[in-house]
């Protein structure tokens, strides 16, 4: 088998998929994006597919060695994630052949089904005791949240009792069977994040996530060390050697993200690697179906899975949805909050290529807004 072609598709809302044909007529998907710089990946795709034209995809792990390392200059998300698609549709391609589902040739299954959050609220959280009560109706056992919009650079009074005000309204909403983990979203100073973690203490989050920016990351050790709270992070890394700090830190949950991350082949090891660190991991994925799918992969094969991110109805979505480019949508029906193993050959879902080759390149040019505080000057989104 070699590969003979490989396609890109910018689709909406904001994601971009790949696709990689052979000349035996097996083809795989992935999905390498990084939200707002889809041309930009893409442009990354259409490079590295010069080193897999003409090769067998079955090999796997030399394709993701060249990929990742056969350049000089290598890493970054954008580059990670341009791997990451191809190694989806690589690992799609192989359990096609063989008409088993990925996860069988990642060791089989350690799990049934895979529990999912749904996200409340968009980039400020609003309206949060309608929202939270529509998920528990769903039959979701967990929720995120961002845990505040625009932060000031110390928190007030007001923003500490802000954000402590919606996240007691999830809980009495959710009561002690439930969860809800909180997004910080990298808006907050190690100070803010410091003086907020004692708060949310009583209310006991699943885990906050990304309290500080990544490059602050070194500030983690201390952090982690004194919050009451348990911390999670890494959509913004892309590697082992990305992941190595913040678990040596004490994170306990890691979110390394499928489309990301260098994909099947990267993720499962960083999942490994943190099983050394007792660090429990919870797929990153408010993206599209090819990412979920890859995600189950990894959410039914690894011990150290919690729960899995899925994007469906989320405030991102406009123009299409993760059901939106599928023939079969119903691998990804929940079963009170849980979505099934997929038991289909490869990633396990049927692309409806139809619809992604009508909706290639139509509005689909997503960029995160610039932010700005009351004084002008720049802000984290
Ligand atoms: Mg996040």
């Amino acid at each position: 088998m070699k590969i003979t072609r490989i396609e890109t598709f910018s689709v909406p809302p904001r994601w971009l998929l790949c696709r990689v044909e052979t000349d035996e007529g097996v083809v795989g998907w992935g999905e390498p994006v990084v939200e707002g710089r889809a041309a930009t990946v893409r442009t990354a795709v259409g490079e590295l597919a010069e080193l897999l034209i003409g090769k067998d995809p079955s090999g796997i792990e030399d394709h993701w060695q060249v990929m990742t390392k056969g350049s000089f200059y290598r890493g970054g998300p954008v580059l990670s994630s341009a791997v990451a698609g191809l190694d989806q549709a690589l690992w799609d391609i192989a359990g096609k052949r063989l008409g088993v589902p990925v996860h069988v040739l990642l060791g089989g299954p350690v799990r049934d089904r895979v529990r999912a959050y749904s996200w409340v609220g968009g980039d400020t959280p609003a309206h949060i005791t309608d929202q939270v009560a529509a998920q528990v109706e769903a039959g979701f056992t967990a929720v995120k949240m961002n845990a505040s919009g625009r932060m000031n650079r110390l928190a007030t009074v007001a923003d500490i009792d802000e954000i402590v005000d919606r996240a007691t309204a999830a809980r009495e909403v959710l009561g002690p069977e439930r969860d809800f983990a909180l997004d910080f979203h990298g808006r907050f100073h190690a100070a803010n994040a410091r003086r907020l973690l004692p708060h949310l203490a009583p209310l006991a989050p699943m885990f906050v996530e990304e309290p500080i920016l990544p490059e602050y990351d070194h500030l983690l050790p201390a952090l982690v060390a004194s919050s009451p709270v348990p911390i999670a992070t890494g959509e913004r890394l892309f590697s082992r050697q990305d992941v190595l700090p913040v678990l040596q830190a004490g994170v306990a949950v890691l979110q390394p993200d499928l489309s990301h991350a260098g994909g099947i082949s990267e993720v499962r090891r960083i999942a490994s690697l943190a099983e050394t660190f007792d660090t429990l991991i919870a797929p990153h994925c408010p993206l599209g179906p090819v990412s979920l799918a890859a995600s189950l992969q990894i959410a039914v094969s690894v011990p150290n899975f919690l729960i899995q991110e899925q994007s469906i109805g989320i405030h991102y979505n406009t123009g299409a949805d993760v059901l939106s480019y599928l023939a079969d949508t119903e691998v990804f029906r929940f079963h009170q909050g849980h979505l099934l193993r997929p038991t289909g050959p490869g990633l396990g879902i049927d692309i409806d290529e139809k619809a992604v080759r009508a909706a290639d390149d139509s509005q689909a040019d997503w960029h995160n807004p610039v932010w700005r505080h009351e004084d002008g000057s720049f802000a984290e989104w």
